[in-house]
């Protein structure tokens, strides 16, 4: 499909091989392997030389269908489905990095990936230093021999650090390291980390992509050399943390609104984020849409809006905290986020609650910090649900 279309376009068209049938919607194919015509086609087929379907560990047309409508959104040459976003990260590492080698990674990220760097990887001899999510120098003066990969998250959860994808990525050319952008937070509809020059991108597909919190799913996109030569694929096929065709049969489908979600996300945080600006009890908002935000500029140009997530901070730390998640009734109190539902988190005590009090204070995670992902309700009633709880 062409790349002259818009992505809402895109996100509606790309990835469709009709059937015998003509379904005007997405068929989705629940089979696990697919039948040749012949010995010689099953032989063609093992060996690579006639592209195909073999088994569903390694590709399914469903899943397919949905890698080729989110590689057009994310502009991206190729796409690998996982089934989720820790098994997209999972690929990537396992795929390009051997015993020996070494990562410079963000100090903000999801605790599942530090915990995977930290604890597992560093039990197969691939250690990470961890670093400042906003100062350039500090990555710079992290990498040593043996340093293959950069890796970063941005806005950061929950404090919503901006990194600059730009001067990372010439760092990590420098370097010949690869640099990995998980672009979770703001979906490829408000950010695309390769045309600022990333390597890879990562994404949770449980979280916007299906927009609707129902399945897990996940994703490793970038050029077809490096995912298809460069050992991320064959890490899937072979280890098998592969993408279920019902799961991308729905990411599929939630794609085709992700443009007016983002959106709705959009001008619904901005709205909540300057109302809490203006609220007494709150000391501080994190939002990257606001002027107030530290990297506004950096944020204006590298991401089309601030996105779906704020976090605030109510004085009083936790007890006041806690009083406004206990006196929502429409906000879900949970930690996902991504979901039409607005959702809040106290990180303190849930997301952020195995990292040492130490380390909470030094990255700015106090006892009062909440954390909302706005939904698509109506932000009157989301503002009507947060006062309740506030003094
Ligand atoms: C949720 C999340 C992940 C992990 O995705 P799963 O689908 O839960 O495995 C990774 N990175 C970020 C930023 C996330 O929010």
């Amino acid at each position: 499909m062409s790349n002259e279309l818009d992505q809402e376009t895109l996100a509606l068209h790309t990835g469709i091989h009709r059937s015998q049938f003509n379904e005007h919607s997405e068929a989705m194919y629940l089979t696990s392997s697919y039948i040749f015509e012949s010995a010689a086609q099953a032989a063609a087929r093992f060996a690579g030389e006639e592209p195909g379907n073999i088994y569903s560990r390694f590709t399914n047309p469903t899943v397919t269908a949905m890698e080729e409508r989110l590689a057009a959104l994310e502009g991206a040459e190729a796409c690998i489905a996982t089934s989720t976003g820790m098994s997209a990260i999972l690929s990537c590492v396992m795929g390009l990095l051997s015993a020996g080698d070494h990562i410079v990674a963000s100090r903000s990220l999801f605790g599942a990936t530090v915990n995977l760097f930290n604890n597992i990887l560093k039990r197969f001899e691939i250690e990470t230093t961890f670093v400042s999510a906003t100062d350039v120098s500090e990555w710079d003066a992290a990498i040593r021999p043996g340093t293959k990969l950069l890796f970063l998250e941005t806005p950061s959860n929950p404090l919503t650090e901006i990194s600059d994808i730009a001067a990372l990525s010439v760092l990590a050319k420098k370097t010949d390291a690869w640099l990995v952008v998980d672009n979770c937070f703001c979906s490829p509809i408000l950010q695309n980390p390769l045309q600022l020059g990333a390597d890879v991108v990562i994404h949770s597909a449980t979280k916007y992509l299906d927009g609707q919190g129902r399945v897990m799913g996940g994703a490793v996109l970038g050029n077809r050399d490096l995912l298809m030569d460069g050992g991320i694929f064959g890490f899937l096929r072979t280890a098998g943390p592969t993408l279920s065709a019902f799961n991308a049969w729905v990411i599929l489908k939630g794609m085709e609104t992700l443009k007016i979600r983002m959106d709705a996300h959009t001008t619904h945080a901005m709205e909540i984020a300057q109302w809490l600006e203006r609220q007494p009890d709150i000391s501080r908002v994190y939002y990257p849409g606001l002027p107030s935000h530290p990297q506004y500029e950096l944020a204006q140009r590298q991401q089309k809006t601030g996105g779906g997530i704020v976090s605030f901070e109510v004085k009083g730390g936790k007890e006041a905290a806690w009083r406004v998640i206990d006196n929502t009734r429409l906000i879900s109190i949970t930690a996902n986020l991504g979901d039409a539902k607005s959702t809040l988190t106290h990180p303190a005590t849930t997301t952020h609650s195995r990292i040492s009090q130490e380390a909470r204070d030094q990255a700015g995670i106090t006892d009062g910090l909440l954390r909302i992902a706005v939904g698509l309700e109506s932000p009157k009633d989301i503002k009507a649900d947060l006062v309740r709880g506030l003094l």
